[in-house]
C-alpha cells in the first residue's frame, strides 16, 4: 500500500500525536512537540527499548547523564574540528542547502531512471571528495551534473563550505571563550566519560554495555520531512565495552540483536534493510545503518558502529586519566589479558524517527464493507503493546445504569491498564475515534452486562467482536498489551 506522507503528518496533528513548536507563533522550523497520545507512544517506545536493552540483557546497565558538559570533551571526540556538513547556497532564491544531500538526490533520480551504474558511480566521486575535504571538488560536481536549485530553478551556486552543527551557548554571567558550553550533538560522549564510574561502581566485568536515552541537539542546514530531521531530538544510545580483537563479532551479534527489536515492534522485513558505510567516520572501523522505507524512501533509522577505542584513548589524553580496564581472564598462553582501552561497538537510534517509522507503518487506510456499503477506514495498526489506549471503556448507551457500570469497570481496569473511558455520541463513533489513535480493544457495556457481568469485546483490526467476562478480558490485555510480549519476540 502506497501511503501519503501528508496524510500522515496531518493524522499525527488532528489526533494529538505531534504538533508543531510554538504552534500559535506559526511554528519554529525543525522544532516539534508531542501531544497527549504523542507521548504515551513515544514512552511506550522508549519503555521497549530500555527494557529491550537493559532488563533483557545480562550485562548493560543504564545512566542518564547531563546535557551540559565540560567542552573539552568535544575537542577530544573531535566534533569541534569536524562535526560538519557542508552547505551550498543558491545566490538566487537565497535558499541554503547539504552539498551532499543535493548530490545524493541527483543520484537517487538517476537510479529511479534505471540508471543505478551512474548513480553509485556519482555516490562514490561525493564520498572520495568528501574524504579528502576537497569542497572546490564538490562544487564542481554540482555544476558539473547541473543541479539546480529546485526554488529558483538556477544553478547559481556559492562555494561549498563546512558549517559546524553544534549549537553554543554561555554559561555564567562572563561570557568569554572558557564559558562557552555545546549542547551535546548525541549522548554517545556522556556514557564514555562514565565509563570507569559505572565500571567501577557496578563491578562490571568485560564483555558489558552502557545504555541511555536523552536529548540531543544539532543545528540541522536544512531541516525536511517532519520529525525525521529535527533541531532538538532524543537519542537511545548503547556503548557496548569489549575486548580488543573482539568487536567485529560483537558488530555482527548486535546487528542481529536490533533488527530483531525492530521486528517485534511490528516493522515488515520487507521494509527494513542495511545500508553499510562506505564512507566511515575518523573513529570507525566499520559501520553499518538499519534503514526503513519511510514514504519518502529508505532512510538510516539507526547506526551501529565498532567506533575502535577511539573515544575512550581520545578521553584518557585530554583528561589525563587513564581509562583502562584490567582483565583478568586468560588468554591461551594462561596469562591475563591484562591492561587494556577498551573498543565500543555502539547501537544509536533516534527515538523520533523510529516513532515515525512505526507511525507511518501503523498508518492504515483501507476500503470496508459495512453492510450494503463501502466504506474508507483509517486507523493505526499499532502493536497494542505500544498503543497510547490499551482500552476504551464505552456504555452503549448512558441511563438505565449503563453508565454507572461502565464508570465502575473502567475504574478497576485503569490502576493496572491505559484505559480510557467514553460515553458521547454512537458507539460507532466512538469505536472510530479509538481506531484513529490505534486502542485495540474497546469494551461495551450493554444490558447483557447488567445481567450476567459479561461484556463485548470490539477487536480494532477485525472489528470483530467477542463476549467475554471481565476476568477474561483482564488476562487478555496482560497477555496482548504489556512491554514483555514484545520482550519475549525479541528473547524468541
Ligand atoms: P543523518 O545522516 O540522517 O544526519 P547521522 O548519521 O548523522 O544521521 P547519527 O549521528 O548516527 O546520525 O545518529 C544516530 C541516530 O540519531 C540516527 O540514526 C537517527 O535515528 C538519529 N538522528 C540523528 N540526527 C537526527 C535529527 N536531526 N533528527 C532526528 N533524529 C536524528
Amino acid at each position: 500500500m502506497q501511503k501519503d506522507f501528508k496524510d500522515i503528518v496531518s493524522h499525527a496533528k488532528e489526533y494529538g500525536f505531534v504538533f508543531p513548536s510554538s504552534d500559535i507563533y506559526d511554528g519554529l522550523q525543525a522544532v516539534y512537540d508531542y501531544g497527549q497520545n504523542g507521548v504515551e507512544l513515544k514512552n511506550n517506545l522508549k519503555q521497549a527499548w530500555w527494557k529491550a536493552m537493559t532488563q533483557l540483557q545480562d550485562n548493560i546497565v543504564g545512566i542518564d547523564s547531563a546535557i551540559f558538559m565540560h567542552p573539552t570533551i568535544w575537542k577530544a571526540s573531535g566534533h569541534v574540528e569536524s562535526f560538519n556538513d557542508p552547505m551550498v547556497d543558491n545566490k538566487d532564491s537565497k535558499k541554503r542547502y547539504r552539498a551532499d544531500t543535493l548530490i545524493e538526490d541527483r543520484a537517487t533520480e538517476m537510479e529511479n531512471a534505471g540508471n543505478k551504474a551512474g548513480a553509485d558511480s556519482l555516490l562514490s566521486e561525493m564520498n572520495q571528495l568528501l574524504e579528502a575535504s576537497d569542497l572546490k571538488g564538490v562544487h564542481e560536481l554540482i555544476v558539473r551534473e547541473n543541479i539546480k536549485c529546485p526554488v529558483s530553478g538556477t544553478c547559481n551556486w556559492t562555494e561549498v563550505r563546512q558549517f559546524n552543527l553544534m549549537f553554543s551557548t554561555q554559561v555564567g554571567s562572563v561570557s568569554d571563550e572558557s564559558s562557552t558550553l555545546y549542547l551535546r550533538p548525541e549522548t554517545a560522549q556522556g556514557i564514555f566519560v562514565n565509563f570507569l564510574n559505572v565500571q567501577k561502581t557496578g563491578r562490571m566485568k568485560i564483555p558489558f554495555g552502557i545504555a541511555q536515552i536523552g536529548k540531543a541537539f544539532r543545528n540541522e542546514i536544512v531541516a525536511r520531512q517532519f520529525i525525521f530531521r529535527m533541531r532538538e531530538f532524543e537519542q537511545m544510545e548503547m556503548q557496548f565495552f569489549v575486548r580488543p580483537g573482539t568487536e567485529l563479532q560483537w558488530y555482527e551479534s548486535w546487528k542481529n540483536i536490533r533488527l530483531r527489536f525492530h521486528q517485534a515492534l511490528g516493522l515488515q522485513a520487507e521494509d527494513l534493510r542495511w545500508h553499510e558505510h562506505e564512507k566511515l567516520a575518523h573513529y570507525a572501523n566499520a559501520a553499518v545503518d538499519i534503514e526503513y522505507r519511510f514514504p519518502f524512501g529508505f532512510k538510516e533509522m539507526e547506526g551501529i558502529h565498532s567506533r575502535t577505542d577511539f573515544d575512550l584513548k581520545s578521553h584518557q589524553e585530554f583528561s589525563k586519566k587513564k581509562q583502562q580496564y584490567f582483565d583478568n581472564d586468560l588468554d591461551a598462553n594462561g596469562k591475563p589479558f591484562g591492561n587494556y582501552i577498551p573498543f565500543v561497538v555502539e547501537t544509536s537510534v533516534g527515538a523520533d524517527r523510529l516513532f515515525l517509522a512505526i507511525l507511518c507503518n501503523a498508518y492504515t487506510s483501507e476500503t470496508v464493507q459495512d453492510g450494503e456499503q463501502t466504506k474508507e477506514r483509517t486507523y493505526l495498526n499499532l502493536h497494542p503493546a505500544l498503543s497510547p489506549f490499551k482500552i476504551a471503556v464505552c456504555p452503549i448507551v448512558k441511563k438505565d445504569g449503563l453508565g454507572e457500570l461502565g464508570q465502575k469497570i473502567y475504574r478497576e481496569l485503569k490502576t493496572s491498564f491505559m484505559a480510557t473511558y467514553d460515553e458521547k455520541d454512537s458507539i460507532g463513533k466512538r469505536y472510530t475515534r479509538q481506531d484513529l489513535i490505534g486502542t485495540p480493544y474497546c469494551l461495551a457495556v450493554d444490558y447483557q452486562s447488567l445481567e450476567d457481568g459479561t461484556v463485548t469485546i470490539r477487536h480494532r483490526n477485525s472489528m470483530q467482536q467477542d463476549r467475554m467476562t471481565l476476568e477474561e478480558v483482564k488476562a487478555m490485555l496482560q497477555t496482548n498489551t504489556s512491554i514483555s510480549v514484545l520482550l519475549n519476540q525479541m528473547q524468541a
